[in-house]
């Protein structure tokens, strides 16, 4: 079958035909429907070498970790999954029995260190191919909402998701406010999921102005970047603060700007992977405000995406490419020319 192949580090990844998956013992395998292209693929292929990557990664494998199929054949012991469903599959695979994996977390699988892999297209096969093989636990039925347009929930849904329901104590209750900063895929989906969710105004902020359109369509109050953000952002929520922050960016100004907009005892997310930095001073941050990082989600939390997605709540943007166009969708997504998520559906060439 063809598939994309991440062959080396610092390389284009190359399309390629591989053998066709066999699902192991509690295994399906899938006719892929959509996988997405994800940032942290770039980061993959492009700057990780063998000393930085995590050690569950050498290449080569098939990329792809947020992945949608129909399911054409049961492993061995399978049961209660029906052959010609439509599922999203959740892509973390930890080790099944440890405290983590046993609430759903296989993010922070205890034994990650001995798994021979993270996750499906993250060390271990993944959807950007005609066929995915993946553990039966990790399928969640989409019934008979589009499986092309799911995929991107199973990371760019589910990383928001898992940020703001950690976060949900802060928008409980009248007047409450949030703010997202990047509007990306994520952004995008986190504005939506807040809409949601909660009940709180959501104020949203990005340097692209179709990007913030798109943002108030679903219902998000915008500001601009530039001077006096922050003010503007304060003097929307009557001058006390945002109660919960969502930085899908990570990079230095935005996590000043979260923490210059952030309430007395807000939260602050920091949900994107640019490493910056900021330099806390007891004083020079509001009183008992929370800083966090987080990392993609639960196998529970993608069911509760999957019903948000189902009952038309949450509606993920994409492009869909077939496979042959997949290494021009991770060019495009690597030049920043996409503005929706770049979904590869091998199905439709
Ligand atoms: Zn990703
Ligand atoms: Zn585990």
């Amino acid at each position: 079958m063809r598939a994309i192949v991440f062959e080396k580090f610092q390389s284009d990844p190359v399309l390629t035909d591989v053998a066709k998956p066999t699902p192991g013992p509690g295994e399906v395998l899938l006719k892929v429907a959509g996988a997405g292209a994800c940032h942290s693929d770039i980061t993959i292929f492009r700057v990780f070498d063998a000393e930085t990557a995590p050690p569950q990664m050498p290449p080569p494998f098939v990329l792809g970790h947020e992945n949608s199929g129909w399911v054409e054949e049961l492993g061995e012991g399978v049961t209660g999954v029906e052959v010609g469903g439509a599922y999203l599959v959740y892509g973390p695979i930890g080790c099944g029995r440890c405290p983590a994996c046993a609430r759903g977390q296989d993010t922070y699988c205890e034994n990650a260190a001995t798994m021979p892999y993270l996750a499906s297209g993250l060390g271990r096969d993944g959807g950007m191919a005609e066929y995915l093989a993946v553990p039966a636990r990790n399928l969640v039925p989409l019934g008979d909402a589009d499986p092309v347009a799911a995929a991107p929930l199973s990371d760019a849904g589910l990383t928001p998701y898992h940020a703001i329901k950690l976060a949900l104590p802060k928008l409980a209750g009248g007047g409450k406010h949030a703010l997202v900063i990047g509007l990306g895929g994520l952004g995008q989906m986190g504005v939506q999921i807040l809409k949601a969710l909660t009940g709180a105004t959501v104020i949203a902020t990005d340097m692209r102005e179709d990007a913030m359109r798109r943002a108030e369509e679903a219902g998000a109050v915008t500001v601009p970047g530039g001077e006096g953000q922050a003010e503007r952002i304060r003097e929307l929520t009557g001058g006390k603060g945002v109660d919960a922050v969502f930085d899908f960016v990570g990079a230095a100004p935005t996590i000043a700007l979260a923490m210059a907009s952030v309430a007395i005892r807000g939260r602050v997310t920091i949900v994107g992977i640019a490493d910056g930095s900021f330099e806390w001073s007891f004083f020079g941050v509001p009183y008992e405000v929370e800083m966090t990082s987080t990392y993609w989600g639960t196998l529970e939390e993608l069911h509760e995406v999957v019903a948000l997605y189902r009952a038309g709540r949450i509606t993920p943007d994409v492009e869909v490419f077939g496979l042959d166009e997949g290494l021009e969708a991770y060019r495009r997504l690597e030049a920043g020319e996409l503005s929706a998520r770049a979904v590869v559906a091998p199905t439709r060439g």
